[in-house]
């Protein structure tokens, strides 16, 4: 498509899940630089009614959700009178992503709770640009098959993976070798192992890097984060696990590579700014030109590269575990993983103990079978967040 018809096309419409998150702001951001081109149609968030507000006062929503009652009735009493729809909870969530003026869903939530919503807009054959990598571990084989079934896509958000889809533009799926995720290495990739009991929720949620929501740099921190992405990558690639490899890179530079049967190697680089490969998932097929951060080449100087330490970072290789079981084991990964990172912020458990309880639930927990349906995975989520809470010995709310 040329520039100049893409100019005069009407705006895509916009959903934002998650609008007042790290992501979703970011979106937002991207918004502002592109206002002819994209056009907020719904925002949602869990709490935050006050940003929730502000955002809606000046994007100008058809529609926005929350989660939070308080907030629901707040934002309903000072946007319903600007004819802004205001809707409250997860059914309202999965029938807003379907609005006729939606052509994109950002899904920029975080965890499992992102599952449904983007089962319901790819059943409405919208295109999907997904940071939350949680919907695709739990629930990648449901997603495929409604991308198949619908007609919808799939854009990946992740930095790693917008990475490897740019580096696949032009090339066939058949002469993929290798996928090479690279990973930060976060905060204690050289911290001595037997500090690593001691390590604090601040200490964890400092990522060299990336500036990130709560849940995704502990993710980081542990690893588990690239366990996720490698799962993510099975899914939006489909390529099996002894395809994708994992190699520690601090500056974050290179975002991730393909690797080709011919021997060539394709990597994307760029500077570590989520806003880059949120603005590719908006504007693909295009490239938009925006005044985001260049690399200064002289001034970084190098590259650096090593494999990662599994027993640094154990999460990682459960993570491959779990994707070479299949059946209900993403699943449950991903729900003891979102429930010990809460109880380690919550100052309940210890570093160490999210790999350890992730661990125990898969061994107990995890079962067989080609395509789970929603309602297994609901169900081996809810058991897996029983389990870890039980197991850590917290109070179950
Ligand atoms: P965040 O915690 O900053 O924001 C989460 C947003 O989702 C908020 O708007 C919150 O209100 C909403 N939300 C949370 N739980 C919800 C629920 N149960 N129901 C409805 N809404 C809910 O998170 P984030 O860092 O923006 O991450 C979002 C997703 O993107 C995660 O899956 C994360 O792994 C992924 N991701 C984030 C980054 C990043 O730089 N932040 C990078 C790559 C991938
Ligand atoms: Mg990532």
């Amino acid at each position: 498509m040329s520039a100049a018809k893409s100019e005069h096309a009407a705006p895509r419409g916009l959903a934002v899940l998650g609008a007042t998150g790290s992501i979703g702001t970011q979106t937002l951001d991207i918004v502002r630089l592109f206002p002819d081109r994209l056009k907020v149609q719904v925002l949602t968030a869990r709490r935050n009614a006050a940003l929730l507000l502000e955002q809606a006062l000046t994007f100008r929503p058809a529609c926005v959700v929350i989660d939070d009652p308080k907030g629901y009735q707040m934002l309903r009493e000072v946007l319903a009178p600007k004819g802004i729809t205001v809707l409250q909870g997860e059914e309202a969530l999965c029938s807003c992503v379907q609005h006729p003026e939606v052509e994109v869903v950002v899904a920029a939530l975080v965890g499992f709770a992102g599952l449904r919503p983007v089962l319901a807009a790819l059943e409405a054959g919208k295109q999907v640009a997904l940071a939350n990598k949680e919907t695709l571990v739990a629930g990648g084989a449901l997603v495929r098959q409604a991308l198949r079934q619908y007609g919808g896509r799939l854009l990946p958000v992740d930095s790693e993976h917008s990475a490897i889809f740019q580096c696949l533009v032009g090339e066939s799926p058949q002469d993929i070798e290798m996928l090479t995720l690279t990973a930060s290495g976060g905060p204690f990739r050289t911290r001595p192992l037997d500090t690593f009991d001691r390590i604090t929720p601040e200490e964890a949620l400092c990522h060299p890097n990336w500036s990130m929501g709560a849940k995704v740099t502990i993710d980081s921190a542990t690893m588990m984060n690239k366990g996720l992405e490698v799962i993510e990558a099975h899914w939006l690639f489909e390529l099996p696990a002894e395809r994708i490899q994992v190699l520690v890179h601090p500056q974050s530079i290179v975002h991730s590579m393909v690797t080709f049967v011919d021997g060539s190697t394709k990597a994307q680089l760029g500077v570590p700014d989520m806003r880059l490969p949120i603005q590719y998932a908006l504007s693909y097929p295009e490239r938009w030109a925006a005044p985001h951060a260049r690399i200064d080449w002289a001034a970084l100087g190098r590259l650096d590269f090593e494999p990662p330490d599994p027993m640094r970072f154990p999460c990682l290789p459960l993570a491959y575990e779990a994707l070479r079981r299949g059946g209900t084991a993403p699943a449950v990964l991903n729900a003891a993983n979102e429930q010990a990172v809460q109880l380690f912020l919550q100052e309940q458990i210890r570093f160490t103990d999210i790999a350890r309880l992730v661990e125990m639930a898969m061994e107990h927990l995890a079962k067989p079978g080609e395509t789970p349906s929603f309602e297994h995975l609901q169900e081996a989520d809810r058991e897996a967040r029983q389990y870890v809470l039980e197991l850590a010995g917290a109070a179950i709310h």
